[in-house]
């Protein structure tokens, strides 16, 4: 059997061409586009190329970039100023810092900082604490971004097996209370199970988020399995995920590619969550299903 490649590309830029359209609406309606900010400290070269390409994406969807660049030395107190003035500016109705920061600042206190009204991330503890009891918030981009190619494969999720392999707080944690909130049977495994690939062969839908090249094989899955690839690692070979795509293939249902699998679906939620605070924000109309 040879699985079905997930292509998150083309799932991404049908998402981003569905809010371009909605963007042309909200802007005649309230006057002004949705504004998104994004944050870089430093010069982290990984980092630059994120926060162009999320700036690129946001252009094209015809919504307002604005981007700022601090210092690898800019103090924690500076950086609270720039978020100060983003909650306050009514143009921003997104406000995103990237992320790693220098070690002179706690990127919780950062967090903590930003309006939950303008997390686009969905990383502030209100917006965990609203997905956690099942309240409208923000849902951090990349799990949102799996569940939308799950459900596009799947369609309901209602009563199929799913585990979720890493916990951290932006991909882990999110996915498995997003598979619950969907009415899956959601186990999460991490560095402290026993035997993985036997809690991996039980799931109909396996989620891969650990940083680990190639590390789930195909010998773990259960036949036709919905496999979603998390992982980007950069190894001698290039970019590879947290899956080995070549056994895993031959075993699984479906699965995402890397690149090109939850990669772009990333940013086209980040665009999406931009998009639905202006909508909040505004009171303009949108399908909550976006
Ligand atoms: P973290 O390092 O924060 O978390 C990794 C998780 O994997 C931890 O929960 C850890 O367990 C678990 N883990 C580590 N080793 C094992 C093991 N041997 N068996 C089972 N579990 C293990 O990573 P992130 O969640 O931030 O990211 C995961 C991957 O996803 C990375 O490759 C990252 O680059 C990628 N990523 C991709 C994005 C995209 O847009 N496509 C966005 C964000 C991340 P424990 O908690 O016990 O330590």
């Amino acid at each position: 059997m040879t699985a079905k490649r997930i292509d998150g590309k083309a799932a991404a830029q049908a998402i981003r061409d569905r809010i371009g359209g909605l963007v042309t609406e909200f802007r005649s309606a309230a006057g002004r586009a949705p504004g998104l900010a994004v944050v870089l400290v430093g010069d982290d070269p990984a980092s630059a190329v994120y926060v162009r390409s999320k700036g690129k994406a946001t252009r094209e969807a015809g919504m307002e970039s604005f981007e700022h660049r601090l210092p690898a030395s800019a103090s924690q107190e500076e950086l609270l100023a720039l978020v100060d003035e983003l909650n306050d500016n009514p143009a921003v109705d997104g406000i995103l810092v990237q992320l790693p920061l220098p070690p002179q600042i706690d990127e919780r206190v950062v967090i903590m900082r930003i309006s939950p009204d303008k997390d686009v991330d969905g990383f502030h503890p209100v917006n965990a604490g609203r997905l956690a009891i099942g309240l409208h918030g923000f849902v951090p981009c990349t799990p949102l971004g799996c569940l939308r190619l799950l459900q596009q494969e799947l369609g309901d999720l209602s009563g199929k097996e799913a585990v979720v392999i890493g916990r951290s707080n932006i991909v882990g944690k999110p996915m498995a209370l997003l598979l619950l909130r969907e009415s899956c049977t959601v186990t999460v495994a991490h560095s402290r199970t026993q035997d993985v690939p036997a809690v991996v062969r039980r799931a109909d839908i396996v989620v891969a988020a650990v940083g680990r090249p190639k590390m789930v094989k195909g010998d773990w899955l259960k036949p036709g399995a919905t496999v979603i690839d998390v992982g980007i690692n950069r190894t001698d070979d290039g970019l590879v995920g947290d899956v080995d795509f070549e056994g895993a293939s031959e075993v699984a249902g479906a699965i995402t590619p890397v690149p090109g699998g939850v990669g772009p679906m990333t940013i086209a939620m980040l665009i999406r969550n931009t998009f639905v605070s202006a909508a909040r924000r505004e009171g303009f109309n949108y399908e909550k299903s976006l």
